[in-house]
């Protein structure tokens, strides 16, 4: 794959040098060439806004069948930024005013100089000269200190404000509804959680503090340009304007550009993953070809979007530098004539033409930061975005008061107008054990995610003790019935963190090696070098997919829920030991209720009752026996397994 890449940029880099067009651009892109060059910027301009918009509106219907997460308004960054600066005003207050002083210490100096050639000019004497270098480097000092202790009050305020903006990225992502994750690619999200955290830490810790250093000194210089010399002041009233109108034009058409340089990222980055997920897939059905051709089309549509901003940035380049060398040409000739008609002395030319070289830095910087600001505006709003999502459940007031899960008329569908249930209707008696058999595809673990209060019927409700699971906070939820799947996730932490986390707090360590005792890890726990405590995760002990199943399951027996819905739950572990895990959890959960998910049909043999699921409907409903004296299709599932 890098190879591959690797050609390809060296190919791209070929014919880019060459000057010709690169190789093969996605049609959607395709800009006619024999289009004046403005008229082509026109046209890319008018597609990345649109592209922004379309991003910002996707999801702001929160039934939207689309995938991908929504991105906020640009407001709403610097209305959060605000906020958090305002909680950190003293922070804030101290950097700023050392800022003040460094860049009036910076001030004093030319004016000084300046002072120096008039009264130099005038014939003072080398007495006097001395003293004035003496208090030069003194101020010089003083702007030293005062620098280094504004960076450092910047530095505090950036990393301050970076680590409030992390911890907020970490409570949104982790009360995103889970169904909603899960219907979003996988990429945007890391793309959001990985690559626009970064963007906006770099504005947070590099662009803030240096907006506040750059706008201070440029607002102090240009008053002390006007207490020096107002004549001389004049040429950065053109600097000025022509600056706007660059800022402007640039401002106008950068948002949108980096919004949609990141959404590229995000594409780039899903079909990666997607490819790598189903790499079986795509190597069964032969799709190399066709997922290769995919992300060459990804990261060459990522080029022209980069390729945009920078044109936006390298037009803006050409205006800054006109902007900050014609008013010193401008000062010099402005300052011969004054100096003529009596209106400047020699020392003020001097001082306003340090001045304006000294204005350079800072304006240059400004700008430079301006455009920090846009990447990491695009960032915020794309993280922003993510707490947009809507919830998908508005916990109330009521509790349950019995345990008996009920589903009525549930309708579910992952795309518009596609439902995958069809009115089901499925009542729990407490205690019992239901299995859930039916071919692939039938709907089987849709039943059991809407069982659990994970996604939200489209119709028909489920409900516990007569409250609806869905206005549950989730915490209570999981104590009244939890999803237990295939894929199980062993937390960095310690084998007693990784028990306890569905009920931290007043869990024991006898409640923790009971659970794992129940679901029979006692073995393998005992020969752990430092039992509970042993460190689990990348990079320490690793547990097999067994274990790790076990684990899930320990975590489950400690959040005590009176019901459980096991989709195949036990399948990594070969059929014995999962007969026999079974029945330790069976013996253990003794009267809570069971929705058992199965493929393997001895599970059912085992249950209460047994629900046959096909094409999103229960077909069949009864005990083992009953449906085999039916002889319909679970009794023909049940000969196909036994035979
Ligand atoms: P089973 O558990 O019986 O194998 P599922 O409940 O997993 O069936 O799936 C039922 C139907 O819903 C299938 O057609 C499946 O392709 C579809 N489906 C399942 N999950 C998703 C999803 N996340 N997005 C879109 N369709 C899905």
């Amino acid at each position: 794959m890098t190879d591959l890449l690797d050609q390809r940029l060296a190919g791209s880099a070929e014919t880019w040098r060459e000057g010709a067009v690169p190789p093969r651009v996605p049609d959607s892109l395709r800009v006619d060439r024999s289009l004046p060059a403005s008229e082509r910027l026109a046209r890319w301009k008018q597609r990345h806004h649109e592209r922004a918009e379309h991003a910002r509106t996707v999801f702001a219907d929160s039934r939207s069948p689309e995938r991908g997460l929504p991105v906020a308004r640009s407001r709403k960054a610097f209305v959060f930024v605000g906020e958090l600066l305002r909680t950190r005003r003293r922070a804030l207050a101290a950097m700023i005013g050392f800022n003040v002083l460094a860049a009036a210490a910076a001030l004093v100096v030319p004016r000084m100089i300046g002072d120096l050639v008039d009264e130099a000019t005038a014939g003072a004497s080398l007495a006097q000269t001395d003293t004035v270098l003496l208090v030069i480097l003194a101020v010089v000092l003083a702007n030293a200190l005062f620098t280094f202790a504004a960076k450092r009050a910047g530095a505090v305020l950036g990393y301050d404000l970076l680590a409030a903006a992390r911890e907020h990225v970490v409570e949104t992502v982790l009360r995103l509804p889970l169904g909603k994750v899960e219907a979003a690619s996988s990429g945007d999200l890391i793309t959001r959680i990985t690559s626009d955290v970064n963007k906006m830490s770099i504005t947070v810790r590099w662009s803030l503090p240096y907006l506040v250093t750059s706008v201070t000194m440029v607002v102090l210089t240009v008053v002390a340009l006007l207490l020096n010399s107002w004549l001389l002041t004049l040429p950065l009233l053109l600097s000025a304007l022509m600056l706007t109108l660059a800022v402007r034009a640039y401002l106008k058409s950068a948002i949108s550009g980096y919004i949609t340089e990141s959404a590229t990222y995000s594409t780039i980055n899903a079909t990666m993953t997607e490819t790598v997920e189903g790499a079986r897939t795509v190597e069964a059905l032969g799709l190399a070809e066709l997922r290769q051709r995919r992300l060459d089309d990804d990261i060459e549509e990522s080029a022209q979007a980069e390729r945009y901003t920078m044109s936006l940035r390298n037009l803006l380049f050409i205006w800054l530098d006109f902007a900050f060398q014609v008013p010193l040409v401008l000062v010099v000739l402005l300052g011969t004539w004054g100096f003529d008609a009596g209106l400047v002395t020699v020392g003020q030319v001097t001082t306003a033409a340090i001045y304006l070289q000294q204005l350079v830095g800072p304006l240059d910087r400004l700008i430079q930061v301006l455009d920090h600001l846009q990447v990491g505006v695009a960032a915020t709003t794309r993280l922003l975005g993510v707490a947009e999502v809507p919830d998908d459940r508005t916990p109330g007031e009521a509790r349950p008061a019995a345990s008996d899960l009920v589903g009525r008329d549930l309708r579910f569908a992952y795309r518009a107008d596609h439902d995958v249930l069809h009115g089901v209707d499925v009542a729990l008696r407490p205690g019992e054990r239901l299995a859930i058999v039916g071919p692939s595809g039938s709907g089987k673990s849709t039943l059991g995610r809407l069982l659990a209060g994970i996604n939200r019927p489209r119709t028909g409700v489920v409900s516990v003790g007569d409250v609806d699971v869905m206005d549950l906070p989730l915490p209570v939820l999981r104590t009244e019935v939890c999803l237990v799947t295939q894929e199980h996730h062993v937390f960095v932490g310690s084998l007693r963190d990784n028990v306890v986390l569905a009920r931290e707090g007043d869990a024991t360590d006898a409640d923790v090696t009971a659970a794992l005792d129940a679901v029979d890890a006692s073995d393998w726990v005992a020969k752990l070098p430092e039992g509970l405590d042993t460190l689990l995760g990348h990079g320490r002990t690793e547990l097999t997919p067994a274990q790790a199943q076990q684990v899930a399951l320990a975590r489950l027996v400690v959040a005590d829920p009176h019901t459980l819905v096991l989709d195949e739950a036990t399948s990594l572990i070969d059929p014995r030991t999962a007969r026999h895990l079974e029945g330790s959890m069976a013996a253990l959960l003794g009267d809570r209720t069971v929705v058992a998910i199965a493929h393997r049909l001895h599970t059912a043999h085992d249950a209460d009752r047994i629900a046959v699921v096909i094409d999103g409907r229960i077909a069949e409903l009864g005990s083992h026996d009953d449906l085999l004296a039916a002889d319909g299709e679970y009794a023909h599932l049940w000969r196909t397994w036994r035979s």
